[in-house]
């Protein structure tokens, strides 16, 4: 193994021990639910709005660690990001895990540890299960949603 990888496979198993932003807010605008059947990841995403930007964003919720350290590094990713540069990112993370092409200059920084799970399609579902969510919050959804329906 590279010393890239254990770098990255360090990231990951902290933000799993310790997820940053874990728990609730106190006035959230949003909250929505996000499930992976396929492998028992459960999560609920909480934001809070401020005009076009996401002013606080918290999660709470179990799962495998690729989900729970990717909810984690998303939460500190996304916060004080407007509704436009999440798309953006967003869009940049799901090439970047289902091992698409990007022409992107966006840093990826934190995000690049998950470039790995590109090589095993089964858990890119738990990769992108918080981002998801995060995106049907922001679109205004309600309830849940899962990877296996559409949203
Ligand atoms: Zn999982």
């Amino acid at each position: 193994m590279s010393g890239v990888e254990d770098l990255y496979q360090e990231m990951i198993l902290d933000h799993y021990k310790s997820p940053r932003n874990f728990g609730k807010l106190e006035n959230p605008d949003s909250e929505i639910e996000g499930r992976n059947p396929l492998c028992g990841d459960h999560l609920v995403v909480q934001m809070r709005f401020e005009k076009d930007q996401i002013a606080e964003v918290a999660f709470e919720g179990d799962g495998c660690a690729i989900s729970k350290a990717s909810a984690s590094v998303m939460t500190e990713t996304i916060r004080g990001m407007t509704r436009g540069e999440f798309q953006e990112v967003f869009a940049v993370f799901q090439a970047l895990v289902t091992g698409v092409e990007s022409d992107s200059v966006l840093e990826l920084g934190k995000l690049a540890a998950f470039g790995g799970v590109a090589a095993f399609p089964a858990r890119v579902k738990c990769a992108v299960l918080a981002w998801h969510t995060a995106k049907a919050a922001l679109e205004g959804h309600k309830g849940s949603i899962s990877t296996e329906e559409k949203v």
